[in-house]
C-alpha cells in the first residue's frame, strides 16, 4: 500500500486478494447505497450495537450519483466546489475517509469544526463531513440563516444513542429523589450533569437546564473541575470510558464510580450506593475505542521494543493503563507532528486517522494497535457520492439534508456549551 492510499483503496485490496489482513465486516466493500437499505448502523465497529427505532435513515440519492466512477465524483465535488466559492464550507472530521477530506476546508475534531464554521458568517452552507450530533453541535454555534447540511443522514453515532433523552429525564427523577435537590453547607448542590460532546443537542439542552455542562475528551479533566466546585457528584454521559478514565486521573477511587444501566431501576445501585457516589457512569460506550486492549498493546510491544503507544480516552481504563499515553484525536496528532527524532507509534483510535498520520509523516512508523481494519461504521457512510449530491444540489438553489436544532433545545444547549467554553483550569 503506498502511504496515500485510503481505507477504501485498503478494503478493497484486502477483499481481493492483494493484501493480506482482516476486516470487520465483508460489506465493508459494499457502496453505502447498498448498505443505507440494511437496517442497523452498517458495517464497522457498531454493526453489533443495537439501533434506536427512530434513527434517521437515508432516502436513496439519484442514480447518476451512485453510478459515476471515483475519478467523475471527485472531478464534479471540485467543480461544484469551485462554483459555489464562499458560500459554502466544508468540514471534515478526522476519522472520514481520505476521498472526503480532500475536500474539506477544515479536518478536525468535532468542536475544533464546528468552531471553525462560526469563523465563516459569509457562508449560506456548512457541509458537515461527521456524524448527526456534530452537524447538531455547528448549528447550534452558527447563525440561524446559515443551513448545516449532513450529506448522509444515516451517519448518526452508536455511543450518542445510547443516552436516549427520555432514560436520561427519568434517571435525573430518580437521582433527585433519593438525593434531593437542596445543596449543601458549601452551596454544592447534589448532582451537577456533565455530557461528552458526543451527545445529541437534547442532551445538551437537558445539561443547559439542569446546571450542567458539556465537555471534550481534550477538556474533560478541566469540566469535572467545574463540577465538582459547583456539585457534590456528577453524571457523566454516555461516555462511561472517558469518564472514568478522567476521574482516575484525578485521585477518584472506582467505588465512587458506580455504573447507571438505564433499563434497570436505580441503573442496577442502591440507594447507598449513589449517595456514596463521586461520579455515576452513563453504560455507554464507542464500538470503534472498546476494540483496543492491553493484548494488542503488549504484541506491538514485544514486536517494536521503544515502540510508543498512545490511545484515545475513550478506550477501556485497562487499555489506557496500559499505554504510555492518551489523548484526544489532537493530542495525538500533535504528538506524532512534534516527535523530534522517527519514532515508532501504535496508536489506539480510528484506522482513518491512523492512516492518514501515517501517510502525512512518513519519518516516523504509525500504525493502529487493532490489526483488524474496522472503521467507525457510521462515519464510513459518508461516501464522496453523497458529498457531490448535496454540493450540486446547492448550486441548484436546493438544501436537502439540513440538520436544524429546535429553538427550544437549542438554547439550553448553547447555555452548556457556553458554560465549557468559560471553564478555566484551576491555578
Ligand atoms: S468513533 Fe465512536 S464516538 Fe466517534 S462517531 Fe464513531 S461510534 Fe461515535
Amino acid at each position: 500500500m503506498t502511504p496515500a492510499a485510503s481505507l477504501e483503496l485498503t478494503l478493497k485490496d484486502i477483499s481481493t486478494g492483494r493484501a493480506s489482513g482482516s476486516m470487520c465486516s465483508a460489506d465493508l466493500t459494499e457502496e453505502p447505497w447498498v448498505i443505507d437499505t440494511t437496517p442497523g448502523y452498517g458495517p464497522g465497529a457498531s454493526t453489533a450495537d443495537p439501533i434506536p427505532l427512530s434513527a434517521p435513515r437515508q432516502g436513496e440519492i439519484p442514480r447518476e450519483y451512485r453510478d459515476a466512477s471515483a475519478a467523475e465524483l471527485r472531478e464534479r465535488i471540485v467543480r461544484a466546489k469551485a462554483e459555489l466559492g464562499e458560500r459554502v464550507v466544508v468540514l471534515g472530521h478526522h476519522y472520514q475517509r481520505v476521498e472526503v477530506v480532500e475536500h474539506a476546508d477544515y479536518i478536525g475534531d468535532s468542536f475544533m469544526l464546528a468552531r471553525a464554521a462560526q469563523n465563516h458568517p459569509e457562508a449560506e452552507a456548512i457541509v458537515f463531513c461527521g456524524v448527526h450530533f456534530m452537524a447538531e453541535t455547528a448549528d447550534l454555534l452558527s447563525s440561524p440563516d446559515q443551513a448545516v447540511i449532513l450529506p448522509n443522514l444515516a451517519a448518526g453515532c452508536s455511543m450518542a444513542d445510547m443516552a436516549d433523552i427520555d432514560q436520561v429525564e427519568d434517571c435525573w427523577e430518580q437521582l433527585t429523589e433519593i438525593l434531593g435537590t437542596e445543596p449543601d453547607a458549601a452551596g454544592r448542590v447534589p448532582v451537577v450533569p456533565v455530557t461528552y460532546m458526543n451527545s445529541s443537542a437534547a442532551i445538551k439542552g437537558f445539561c443547559g437546564r439542569n446546571g450542567g455542562i458539556v465537555c471534550t475528551s481534550s477538556n474533560a479533566e478541566v469540566v469535572l473541575e467545574w463540577a465538582f466546585e459547583r456539585g457534590q457528584r456528577v453524571l457523566f454521559f454516555p461516555d462511561q470510558h472517558l469518564g472514568r478514565n478522567t476521574a482516575l486521573r484525578m485521585g477518584i477511587g472506582l467505588d465512587a464510580m458506580p455504573l447507571w444501566n438505564p433499563a434497570r431501576p436505580l441503573g442496577n445501585n442502591d440507594e447507598q450506593t449513589l449517595r456514596d457516589s463521586k461520579v455515576i457512569l452513563w453504560q455507554g460506550f464507542c464500538s470503534v475505542h472498546k476494540r483496543f486492549t492491553p493484548a494488542q498493546i503488549e504484541k506491538a510491544r514485544s514486536a517494536h521494543p521503544g515502540v510508543r503507544v498512545i490511545v484515545h480516552p475513550e478506550c477501556p481504563q485497562e487499555t489506557v493503563a496500559a499505554a504510555d499515553e492518551s489523548g484526544s484525536t489532537a493530542y495525538i496528532t500533535k504528538a506524532i507532528a512534534e516527535a523530534a527524532e522517527p519514532t515508532v507509534f501504535a496508536i489506539g483510535t480510528e484506522i482513518n486517522l491512523v492512516q492518514r498520520l501515517a501517510a502525512e509523516h512518513p519519518r516516523h512508523t504509525v500504525f493502529c494497535l487493532d490489526p483488524v481494519v474496522c472503521p467507525c461504521s457510521t462515519m464510513y457512510l459518508i461516501h464522496p457520492g453523497y458529498l457531490a449530491w448535496v454540493l450540486e444540489s446547492l448550486l441548484e438553489g436546493t438544501v436537502v439534508n439540513r440538520i436544524a436544532v429546535d429553538a427550544e433545545v437549542a438554547e439550553p444547549a448553547r447555555l452548556s456549551l457556553e458554560r465549557m467554553l468559560a471553564a478555566k483550569p484551576r491555578v
